[in-house]
């Protein structure tokens, strides 16, 4: 429930270099921890949960735009669950590197940038520092500019 509205199924890839100071998610650096999976096998632990929609998170999955890509190909054919993602990256910087946009192409709301620490807030919804944005990605993509995201269900942003 803290990634991202409602329930949700998330999946942490293993792997980030972005070396935030303060980062509450160290052990997930290493991109030799965790154990490989299958499209196939994460999307049994998917559709196992008919409630629960889906985050993309690490790490950064942003490293592993191509498996990312196929594996929200999969949820999008086989279940109507939206796809939210975690990155240390920039929209922008996403944008323009081919593999990570046609990932983009394929989620709901990006949640970007780095954690930093002097910027850190407990009272951000789904985010740890006020440079960190909540993006609607389709209307992004289609205005050609960023697009705030803003949860129907919360006052706060
Ligand atoms: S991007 Fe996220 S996981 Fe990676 S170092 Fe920064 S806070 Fe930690």
């Amino acid at each position: 429930m803290v990634d991202g509205p409602g329930f949700r199924t998330s999946i942490y890839s293993a792997g980030c270099s972005h070396n935030c100071p303060g980062c509450h998610n160290r052990q997930s650096w290493d991109f030799n921890q965790g154990r490989q999976m299958t499209t196939d096998e994460i999307m049994a632990v998917i559709l196992a949960d008919p409630f629960a929609n889906v985050t993309f998170s690490g790490g950064d999955p942003m490293y592993q735009a191509e498996g990312f890509t196929e594996l929200a190909y999969a949820i999008h054919e086989r279940s109507n669950k939206t796809i939210w993602c975690f990155t240390g990256f920039t929209f922008e910087a996403l944008l323009a590197q081919p593999a990570q946009r046609k990932l983009l192409e394929q989620i709901d709301v990006l949640v970007d940038g780095p954690f930093i620490e002097k910027l850190k807030n407990p009272d951000l919804l789904y985010r740890g520092s006020s440079n960190q944005r909540l993006i609607d990605v389709k209307k992004s993509l289609k205005q050609g500019k960023v697009v705030l995201y803003h949860d129907p269900m919360s006052l706060a942003s």
